[in-house]
């Protein structure tokens, strides 16, 4: 397919890769010009203009935030003035509810069509094509962009025909996974203040009742405190509790463990954890408990220097 690329940073530049080795005529632009030549090189088309991605019969974005992607769309000669009649939008990031709303009214008063299809899955499952995408929209605009979705995930799963479903449905998902981490965090400052190997401790849990990926994942970065580089990085874990909560408050849900992690980010954030991953929220138990060194530590006054 001629497909536009739209943001390449941790996960774009790795899905533009997996559109490229799947074949597909792909134009990519991202805001700092530099990361194009990268993509370039591996057959991409540059664009100077966000116009310039969006001539195909699709454009994918993969921005950080609900900013972002509003700057890109509605900006001047963005996406909706630029799209052409039928082509879609496949919006990738993770966004409100609110703005997948306005984005689905905006591209059908355009002519234009809409699938959200936002991702489970980090920078490395993105350039590896393994990502689980979950999609919304209408039926034939999905069938269209599905050959985009085989070459950028490992599994496709449709949650609805209105694009905002898929976007709680990943919120939803995110919450999940910061519970995991701070619930992580906070055992295994209890057993290693104790004297327990903290790696000792998760291959007790990951080979008995908690196998699943997340708790590998996540224990592992947390047993060694290893929260550089930044895969997804804490400002955007943030940006995503807060947007559960913006759901949970429209839907009229009380959450109250997602505004505890609200707080753990802030607490995060707020002690210089801006350029850590998102991770880090599960090392502020041990810190809190006084034992253990990093994110308190030179993490976070590295991190803390960098970003004055
Ligand atoms: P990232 O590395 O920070 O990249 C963000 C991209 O957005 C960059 O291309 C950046 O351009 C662009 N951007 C930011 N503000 C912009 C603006 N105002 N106008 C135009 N472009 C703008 O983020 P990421 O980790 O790739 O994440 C992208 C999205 O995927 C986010 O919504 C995130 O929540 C979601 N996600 C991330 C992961 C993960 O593990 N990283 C996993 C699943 C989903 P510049 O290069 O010019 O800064």
């Amino acid at each position: 397919m001629k497909v536009g690329l739209i943001g390449l940073g941790h996960m774009g530049a790795g899905m533009a890769t997996s559109l490229l080795r799947a074949g597909h005529d792909t134009t990519v632009y991202n805001r700092t010009p530099g990361k194009v030549q990268a993509l370039v090189e591996q057959g991409a088309h540059a664009a100077a203009r966000v116009a310039d991605a969006c001539r195909g019969d699709a454009v994918v974005t993969m921005l950080a935030d609900d900013g972002a992607v509003e700057a890109v769309v509605f900006g001047e000669k963005g996406v909706i003035g630029s799209l052409g009649k039928g082509a879609i939008h496949i919006s990738m990031s993770t966004i409100s509810v609110a703005l997948s709303e306005s984005l689905a009214a905006a591209h059908v008063n355009a002519g234009q069509r809409f699938v959200a299809a936002p991702v489970f899955g980090r920078p490395e499952a993105a350039a590896a094509a393994k990502l689980f995408i979950v999609v919304a929209g209408a039926p034939d605009a999905v069938r269209i962009c599905s050959p985009l979705f085989e070459a950028m995930g490992q599994k496709t799963l449709v949650v609805s025909n209105e694009p905002p479903a898929a976007n709680l449905v990943k919120l939803s998902g995110n919450f999940l996974t910061a519970s995991v981490i701070e619930a992580l965090g906070e055992a295994m400052a209890l057993v290693g203040k104790a004297g327990v190997d903290r790696h000792r401790y998760l291959e007790i849990l990951t080979s008995t009742l908690f196998t699943a990926p997340m708790y590998k994942l996540y224990g592992g970065l947390i047993a060694e405190q290893r929260f550089e580089p930044a895969g997804f990085a804490a400002p955007l874990g943030h940006k995503d509790i807060r947007l559960t909560l913006a759901a949970a408050e429209t839907l009229r849900v009380p959450m109250p463990f997602a505004s505890v992690l609200h707080d753990r980010f802030l607490t995060l954030l707020a002690q210089g954890g801006e350029a850590l991953d998102w991770s880090a929220i599960g090392g502020l138990a041990a810190r809190d408990a006084g034992h253990g060194d990093p994110p308190s530590g030179q993490q976070m006054r590295e991190s803390r220097s960098a970003s004055r």
